[in-house]
């Protein structure tokens, strides 16, 4: 029987699991911190850590190898793409992006994806599993080296729907966050869903400090119905309402991820539908380009003219937005072109 991997726990979880093993709770942090703030590769390297207690933990759990990381470097704009072997071979992609002033590790929650998003690479390849707690982190550490400089904000924007693994994707950031780790703030982090209703209310009940991102993609019900089979589960009108909730019981506001398309919902009658939606909502718009994957997708990107005057409908509606210009395209690691080498 394989044996849990011991980075995969929360440190409550540790504590519990110390504590199975006749020895006192208190000694997780300690543990923790060697797994997490020194990031040991081995139980051996367990430094103040009694080595009854390192034999006891060795005997039942595992600590698994250190994925293999390859790095790509854009030359159009230095954001960097990590492509991430893991033991079992599984792959996934994570991008670290330059800003003015800042750094973002976009992070990875899956290998591939369910949701089947008629233009995203990763949706092309269909969900191979779910990443677990210590896979993400290692994304994260991944990134944390390869940038030379700390990481200002994580972004779960990578492969993967992190709402379809949340159970996992959770664990990860209460790791992450944890004062005895790695310490990266909750309110730092932002969690994108293309809709899964049932999460985003229950982000919203829970404790946790984190973002929530709404990748609309278009505000016309069948027009998203094609672009993102999964919205067929959860319409415009549950999806606008849980994000409402959200707003409500956080107080804080919503990013919603809308893609321009050329021809197909970049025009003023669309910014008028989307407008709609959210116009009374506390709320801030991405307008992203589409970004043409390996996946043969009958798509073109929408064109920067007609962005900006979709834009200028919002702004003179008092909405939010930010204009992103993508990064990365020619190692395409821009949004909805990770495809992990497939
Ligand atoms: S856009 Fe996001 S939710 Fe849709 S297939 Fe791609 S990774 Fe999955």
């Amino acid at each position: 029987m394989t044996k849990p991997d011991i980075r995969d726990f929360t440190r409550q979880e540790l504590a519990g699991a110390i504590t199975a093993l006749g020895e006192k709770g208190t000694k997780a942090d300690r543990v923790f911190n060697c797994l997490h703030k020194k990031g040991v590769a081995t139980f051996e390297a367990m430094s103040g850590v009694r080595p009854e207690l390192v034999k006891k933990l060795q005997d039942k759990y595992s600590l698994a190898a250190f994925p293999k990381v390859e790095k790509l470097v854009s030359k159009l704009d230095g954001t960097i793409k990590l492509l991430l072997t893991f033991p079992d071979g599984a792959r996934a992609e994570s991008v670290i992006l330059f800003n003015k002033n800042t750094v973002s590790a976009c992070i990875s929650s899956q290998v591939g994806c369910a949701c089947g998003c008629t233009f995203c690479a990763t949706g092309a390849l269909g969900l191979k599993r779910d990443l677990k707690p210590a896979e993400i982190i290692a994304q994260f550490v991944a990134c944390r080296r390869e940038a030379g400089k700390p990481i200002d904000s994580v972004v779960f924007m990578g492969m993967g729907e992190p709402f379809l693994n949340w159970a996992k994707v959770k664990k990860a950031i209460m790791i992450l966050s944890d004062n005895k780790g790695h310490n990266f703030p909750q309110s730092s982090i932002t969690v994108s869903t293309v809709g899964v209703v049932p999460v985003i209310r229950e982000l919203a009940d829970s404790h946790m400090g984190v973002r929530l991102a709404v990748s609309l993609i278009t505000a016309d019900e069948a027009q998203r119905a094609e672009l993102a089979p999964m919205s067929r589960k959860y319409d415009l009108r549950q999806v606008i309402g849980a994000a409402r909730y959200y707003g409500d019981r956080t107080k804080k506001s919503v990013f919603f991820e809308y893609i321009f398309f050329d021809g197909l919902n970049d025009s003023p009658e669309y910014a008028q539908k989307l407008l709609a939606l959210i116009k009374d909502l506390n709320c801030k718009v991405n307008l992203i380009m589409y970004n043409p994957g390996p996946a043969a997708a009958p798509y073109t990107p929408g064109r920067i003219e007609k962005a900006k005057e979709f834009q200028k409908i919002l702004v003179e509606a008092g909405i939010r937005t930010h204009l992103r210009r993508e990064k990365g395209s020619d190692i395409a690691a821009a949004c909805g072109q990770l495809a992990a080498g497939a």
